[in-house]
């Protein structure tokens, strides 16, 4: 997707704070992070939200749900963190590639 910016960060295109990465999967810090730790895991190929996916993502997502807890605990969040996926526009969702957001630390962060 030429004009989508995560596939961009994928591509090396924009700059990103890495977290993690593998041949599937990339970690990033969040631009705009709304607790002291906010990073975002993605699949590196393709695709919007989460209701795009089918049963050949299922492996995939299942490793990026699995990831969450390692990184979290990796970036200090011993005491526990959240995950948040918005899916599509009435859910929030402002990046049309599929990612999880894994945040916490500091203050308690909002409920929504
Ligand atoms: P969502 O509303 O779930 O689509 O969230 C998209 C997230 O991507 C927001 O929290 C943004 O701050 C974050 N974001 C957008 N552009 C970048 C970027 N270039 N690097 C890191 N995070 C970004
Ligand atoms: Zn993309």
């Amino acid at each position: 997707m030429s004009d989508c910016i995560f596939c961009k960060i994928v591509a090396g295109e924009i700059p990103c704070s890495k977290v993690y990465e593998d041949d599937e999967v990339l970690a990033f810090h969040d631009i705009h992070p709304f607790a002291r730790v906010h990073f975002l895991i993605i699949p590196k190929a393709h695709v919007a939200t989460l209701a795009d996916c089918t049963q050949e993502h299922e492996r995939l997502l299942g490793k990026m749900l699995l990831l969450a807890p390692r990184l979290a605990q990796a970036q200090g969040l011993d005491a526990g963190f959240k995950t948040l996926i918005n899916t599509g526009r009435g859910g929030g969702q402002e990046v049309f590639h599929i990612h999880i957001h894994v945040f916490g630390g500091g203050d308690p962060v909002p409920r929504s």
